[in-house]
């Protein structure tokens, strides 16, 4: 069970700006867990697998060399073509949004 409230907003509001600079800096990377599909992303950070190659290999990332809108480093997912850092800032943002929701909830529930 997730714990909603202040203290994991103010963690959370922590991890989204150090994901963002991370992101922003192109070591996006380095905050990911590696997995098979994603090693090659950890291990060669600067390749440029193409999204038919990477899935031929059975990797669930490639890049194309090419920035995502936001200047990411480019490494995106076969399966979705949605950039990784994009995704992990907006998985975060998503956290504290649930989190808020949930605070102003409880406030109405116990001040009503
Ligand atoms: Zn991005």
């Amino acid at each position: 069970m997730k714990r909603c409230n202040n203290v994991t907003l103010g963690k959370l509001r922590k991890k989204l700006s150090k994901t963002a600079a991370d992101a922003r800096r192109n070591n996006g990377m380095k905050g990911g867990r590696p997995s098979p599909g994603t090693m090659i992303m950890h291990v060669a950070p600067d390749s440029v697998v193409t999204r038919e190659a990477a899935l031929a290999m059975g990797y669930t990332v490639y890049r194309t060399g090419k920035k995502c809108k936001f200047g990411h480093k480019g490494w995106r997912r076969t399966a979705t073509t949605r950039c990784i850092d994009c995704e992990r800032i907006a998985r975060i943002k998503k956290e504290i949004l649930h989190v808020e929701t949930t605070i102003v909830e409880n406030w109405r529930l116990e001040n009503a």
